[in-house]
């Protein structure tokens, strides 16, 4: 897909849990950039009317059949999300992309594995299997510490909600709240055959931190993955 170079208008700016903030952006000229849901894109300050120097790559959270753009990002005290904290609604970011390899191809049985903020892409093919009404199987595995730094939750619930064959299954590491009916622990093969049938022959797409991927990937191997069927995206 062709690179795109456009200036977007913050919509709305949404508190999500653990220190996440959703953004949602409209094209300013009316039309989205086109890209395959996983992907991510070059995220800048617009300064002058311009793109800014300083830019951060950031996985695409929302259906390229939507009109506006979705970006989950933790803020971290870092460069960017600095700026991106103190930014309001109805100011403007430059996007740059679609840019990356992890991309959702219409598979049939999918597996997602998720930490963190590894999340976003993962909202946004899960939209995008939404959307367009694909057939099959979907499980996404969503692993936090705890409860409250869970994000995009609504959206994933929303999703399942309407479209059952979408499976979101959360569990968390470091804590067990009362009432809590999700899964405990680490995403571990028990926990990915208990939720997720036939899952040697889906494909997985895991997104997060690098220790998080690396033994996400070993653990789908285990299963009986296809090398070839597993797709990575990690950062940090
Ligand atoms: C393909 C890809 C997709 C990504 N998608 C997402 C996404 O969807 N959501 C998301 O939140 N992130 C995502 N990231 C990460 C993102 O690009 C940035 O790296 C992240 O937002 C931090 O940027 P920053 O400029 O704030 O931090 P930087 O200034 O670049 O610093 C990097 C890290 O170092 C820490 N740091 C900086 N200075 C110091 C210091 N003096 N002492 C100690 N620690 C310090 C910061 O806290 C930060 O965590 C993605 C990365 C890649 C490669």
């Amino acid at each position: 897909m062709q690179m795109e170079k456009k200036i977007f208008t913050i919509q709305d700016i949404r508190d999500e849990g653990g220190g996440i903030k959703l953004f949602t952006l409209s094209p300013d000229d009316g039309t989205n950039i086109r890209f395959k849901p996983g992907q991510f894109a070059m995220v800048c300050k617009i300064e002058n009317g311009g793109f800014g120097k300083l830019s951060r790559p950031y996985s695409i959270a929302s259906s390229p059949l939507h009109a506006a753009l979705r970006f989950a990002i933790k803020i971290t005290g870092g460069q960017f999300t600095s700026v991106l904290e103190k930014m309001k609604a109805g100011e403007k970011l430059g996007v740059t992309g679609p840019l990356g390899h992890f991309q959702y191809e219409k598979e049939e049985n999918v597996v997602c594995l998720a930490a963190g903020t590894g999340v976003a892409s993962m909202t946004g093919i899960l939209e995008y299997v939404a959307h367009s009404r694909q057939k099959g199987k979907f499980t996404l595995f969503y692993s936090n510490k705890k409860k409250g730094a869970i994000a995009c939750r609504e959206i994933l619930d929303h999703i399942h909600a309407e479209n059952p064959h979408i499976k979101v299954v959360y569990t968390l590491t470091q804590e067990q709240p009362e009432g809590w009916k999700g899964e405990l622990g680490r995403i571990n093969a028990e926990m990915v055959r208990k939720h997720a049938d036939g899952a040697k022959d889906a494909t997985f797409f895991v997104c997060g931190p690098l220790e998080f991927a690396k033994a996400m990937k070993e653990m789908a191997l285990g299963l009986g993955a296809d090398p070839k069927k597993v797709k990575i995206e990690a950062w940090g």
